[in-house]
């Protein structure tokens, strides 16, 4: 029988999906099973977020490398957790809490922290010679989320080409998982196609998503209208849009700056008339961080004034921290919460965001990073949880298919193959 006791715990650098060095962790149980898991790294950044710890040395990976991250999981880590039961992820993490002892894991790093958490659940998995998604989950209810794909690249991950950072579509009247990526597929390679006889391409952005030239905002959603409709979708009914503002981005000496190229500032004023225009006038059903932090008032004032259906996302706003959610509920500012593990540094901590928002009738959107690698945890995670929503960047480059990938995986299993959760009916 199996002590299911920690044996060993190894840190390495790995690099991510923009070729930064980023922290890798494996957890050995009984000298015999193992679970490896690899830190994301975000781009666009709420202030309040755990630290992403970085030696800063501009000499060595123009002050990317994580060697002290690594230092830190092949000493105290590993002094600390050898000899934990595996299966004990509170006390775990407890534990690399208490390690770093700060409110936001600036001693040890958030980048460290979460590669021991989910390694180690991947381990406790191994030990029990299951998938994470089926040791997490042992309920009759089995459904792939909904997935939130990425069309259009722009903000911090574009070099602010346009301001938006993800124009993304939601294929909110697939009747499955299977189905909603065919209807992704047709509309994602049509998009390319009419981008590259336009001239307007210039490649993928970080996330996969094209990065096109367009002039402006209404310009990118008349042209993501027409290709749903062109490849055969009804917009609303079938499939609709989503976008991340992302707004922290773009706002300097209190403006929101609409142009890289032009000298269009808005106030939050502003910005509220306009989002409000789009979204009446445009399938848009989710929109994430349409304000920077500081402007909460207004998401509350965008959120009293849009329809019901409008999901309004908090990322930046509330990152993953159960705090900053009720603070946001509380000022009624946002109804769903968008859930990233490296944002708050646990498998715990997160676990305690999404119940949190489940007790308060929030929506919740599992999210991965800009900055991704082959670790698909996040896709186990999403049917563990029973997340009813997915969103881990477009349609191309392995880090993003990897994780639509490992839900086909899962899906295959269910009694009801491809079951996806279906969450608006227009
Ligand atoms: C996001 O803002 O939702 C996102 C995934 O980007 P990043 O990882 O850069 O924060
Ligand atoms: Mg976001």
């Amino acid at each position: 029988m199996s002590s299911k006791k920690i044996t060993d715990i190894k840190g390495r650098m790995v690099f991510d999906s923009r070729g930064y060095p980023t922290v890798e962790s494996e957890v050995q149980v009984d000298n015999n099973f193992y679970g490896t898991s690899i830190s994301p790294s975000g781009a666009s950044k709420g202030k309040k977020e755990a630290l992403e710890k970085r030696d800063n040395d501009e000499n060595i990976f123009l002050g990317n490398s994580i060697n002290e991250n690594i230092f830190i999981i092949n000493n105290q880590i590993k002094d600390t957790l050898v000899g934990v039961n595996i299966e004990d992820q509170v006390l775990i993490d407890k534990k690399l809490i208490e390690l770093d002892g700060t409110n936001n894991k600036s001693k040890i790093g958030a980048n460290t922290t979460i590669t021991v958490s989910m390694a180690s659940l991947k381990a406790a998995a191994a030990v029990n010679k299951t998938s994470v998604w089926e040791y997490l989950n042992n309920s009759s209810e089995k459904k792939l989320p909904l997935p939130e794909i990425q069309i259009i690249g722009g903000g911090a991950h574009a070099k602010g080409s346009i301001p938006i950072q993800d124009f993304m579509i939601i294929p909110n009247g697939a009747p499955d998982f299977n189905t909603a990526l065919h209807w992704v597929f047709k509309i994602y390679k049509l998009a390319g196609e009419k981008l590259y006889s336009q001239n307007k391409l210039y490649g993928v952005a970080d996330e996969g998503g094209y990065w096109p030239h367009f002039n402006d905002i209404t310009s990118v959603l008349d042209f993501l209208v027409k290709v749903i409709e062109d490849a055969g979708f009804e917009p609303y009914r079938q499939v609709s849009l989503s976008l991340d503002i992302a707004a922290n981005n773009f706002k300097f000496n209190k403006k929101y700056k609409m142009s890289n190229k032009k000298n269009i500032l808005f106030s939050s004023n502003d910005l509220y008339d306009y989002l409000l225009k789009l979204i009446k006038s445009y399938p848009i059903i989710s929109i994430e961080d349409p304000f920077a932090e500081e402007d909460i008032d207004y998401f509350k004032k965008l959120k009293e004034s849009s329809p019901s259906y409008l999901q309004v996302v908090g990322d930046d706003l509330v990152v993953t921290n159960t705090k900053l959610i009720k603070n946001a509920y509380n000022k009624n500012a946002i109804n769903t919460i968008l859930v990233k593990p490296n944002q708050i540094g646990t498998v715990t901590e997160t676990s305690n965001a999404l119940k949190l928002s489940n007790e308060l009738n929030l929506m919740s959107i599992l999210s991965a990073r800009s900055g991704e690698s082959e670790d698909n945890f996040i896709s186990d995670l999403s049917v563990g949880w029973k997340m009813k929503q997915l969103k881990v960047g477009s349609f191309s480059r392995s880090e993003r298919m990897s994780k639509w990938n490992q839900c086909l995986r899962i899906g295959e299993k269910f009694k009801d193959k491809y079951a996806m959760h279906k969450i608006w009916n227009f």
